[in-house]
C-alpha cells in the first residue's frame, strides 16, 4: 500500500510521514515538489507496472507546478486517475479548495494536520480506493466472462449450422438458405440452380473399409466438392449421409452444368480406391442438375425434387455421371 506526500515543507512532509508510520503505514514516497513526485513514480511512463499508488497527500500551495494542476494532471491520467488526493492546505488558503475539488481532490486536511483526522481520512480514503479495486476488478472480471461468452455463442451458432464430420453447412442452415435466396430471386426472376450429389457405392465402400475409412472419404469428398465452388453466394451442404447439395443463385443450366463437370473432375482427381466399385475402381458421385427461373407457381422443394429426380437417373444410367432434371415446361434431359 503505497503512499505519495508532496509537501515542500520538511516539517510537514515528516511529521505526516511519522504520524503515518507510527500507524503502520510504511509505504511512502516523500517529495518536495509535483516535478520530484512525477519521477519518483513514473508519471510519464506509459507502462502500466509503474507504481501502484493507493493514496495521494498532495499540499495545495507548492513551488513550480501548483497542487490544484497537479490534482487535474493526476484525475487525467491513465493509471493514476483513481487515486484518491487528499489536498493539504494551510488554514489560511481554504479559498484555493473549491478549484482543488473541481479538479478532483477528494478530501482535504489543514496544517498542522491533526493526528485522528489525519489518519481518520486516510483510512477512509485507502477503503474508499480498495472498494475501487475490487470494483474494477469485478469489472474486469465481467468483461472476460462477456467475452467468452461471446465466444461461445458464436462457437454454439456455428456448430448448430454445420455438419460436425464435414464442416459444411448442415440440413438447418440449408433450409434456411434456400427458402432465403429463393425468395430473392423469386423478386428478381434470376436463373436458379440445385445440384445434388451422391457417391457411388458408399455402402459397399463403408462395409469393405470400415466406417471409420468411410468418415475420411465424406471429409475428403466434401473438401473436394467445395474446392471447385468459387462464388461467394453459392452454398453446399451436406444432405444425407452421402448426398451434398448445391445451391446456386443467379446461376443458369451452364454454369451448373460446368459446376458438375469440376465436381466430378475433383472427386476424380482425389483417386481414393474402391474395389467394390463396378462402376470405377475408385470413388465416383453421380449428379442430378436442376436449374429454373423462380415462379409463384414452383417452390424450392419442387426443384430440389428436380434434381433429385435427375440423380436418381444419373445412378439408373449406370452412375458416375450427371443427368439435368428437365425444363418445367418441356422435356430435356442431357447426360453429360
Ligand atoms: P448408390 O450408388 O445407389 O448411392 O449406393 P450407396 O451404397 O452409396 O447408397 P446407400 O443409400 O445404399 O448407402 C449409403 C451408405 O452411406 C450407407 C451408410 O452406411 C453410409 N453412410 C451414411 N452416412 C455416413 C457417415 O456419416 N459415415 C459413414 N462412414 N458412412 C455413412
Ligand atoms: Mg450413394
Ligand atoms: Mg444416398
Amino acid at each position: 500500500m503505497s503512499i505519495l506526500i508532496v509537501d515542500d515543507s520538511l516539517t510537514s512532509r515528516t511529521f505526516i510521514g511519522d504520524l503515518l508510520i507510527e500507524a503502520g503505514f510504511t509505504d511512502l514516497i516523500l517529495c518536495n515538489s509535483v516535478e520530484e513526485a512525477y519521477q519518483s513514480i513514473g508519471f510519464y511512463e506509459t507502462d502500466e507496472t509503474s507504481t501502484d499508488l493507493d493514496l495521494i497527500l498532495l499540499d495545495i500551495n507548492l513551488p513550480g507546478k501548483s497542487g490544484i494542476d497537479s490534482c487535474r494532471e493526476f484525475s487525467a491520467h491513465a493509471f493514476f486517475g483513481e487515486v484518491p488526493i487528499i489536498i493539504i492546505s494551510g488554514a489560511d488558503h481554504l479559498d484555493g479548495l473549491d478549484s482543488a475539488f473541481a479538479a478532483g481532490a477528494t478530501d482535504y486536511i489543514t496544517k498542522p494536520p491533526n493526528h485522528t483526522e489525519l489518519l481518520a481520512r486516510v483510512r477512509s480514503a485507502l477503503r474508499l480506493k480498495k472498494e475501487m479495486n475490487r470494483r474494477k476488478a469485478r469489472e474486469m472480471e465481467l468483461l472476460i466472462l462477456n467475452e467468452r461468452l461471446a465466444e461461445m455463442n458464436l462457437e454454439l451458432e456455428k456448430l448448430s449450422t454445420t455438419d460436425s464430420l464435414t464442416g459444411l453447412a448442415n440440413r438447418r442452415s440449408f433450409n434456411e438458405f434456400i427458402t432465403r435466396e429463393w425468395m430473392r430471386e423469386q423478386r428478381g426472376q434470376k436463373p436458379f440452380s440445385v445440384i445434388m450429389i451422391d457417391i457411388d457405392h458408399f455402402k459397399r465402400y463403408n462395409d469393405y473399409y470400415g466406417h471409420l475409412e468411410g468418415d475420411v472419404c465424406l471429409q475428403k469428398v466434401s473438401m473436394a466438392l467445395q474446392s471447385a465452388l468459387c462464388r461467394g453466394g453459392d452454398l453446399l451442404a451436406r444432405y444425407g449421409g452421402e448426398e451434398f447439395i448445391a445451391i446456386l443463385p443467379d446461376t443458369d443450366i451452364n454454369g451448373a452444368r460446368e459446376l458438375a463437370i469440376a465436381f466430378h473432375n475433383r472427386v476424380k482427381k482425389l483417386e481414393i480406391p474402391h474395389n467394390e466399385s463396378p462402376v470405377a475402381p475408385i470413388i465416383t458421385v453421380s449428379i442430378g442438375i436442376a436449374s429454373v427461373i423462380p415462379s409463384r407457381k414452383l417452390s424450392s422443394s419442387q426443384v430440389i425434387a428436380m434434381a433429385d429426380d435427375a440423380l436418381y437417373q444419373a445412378k439408373d444410367s449406370g452412375r458416375n455421371q450427371s443427368v439435368i432434371a428437365a425444363p418445367v415446361a418441356g422435356d430435356r434431359q442431357t447426360p453429360i
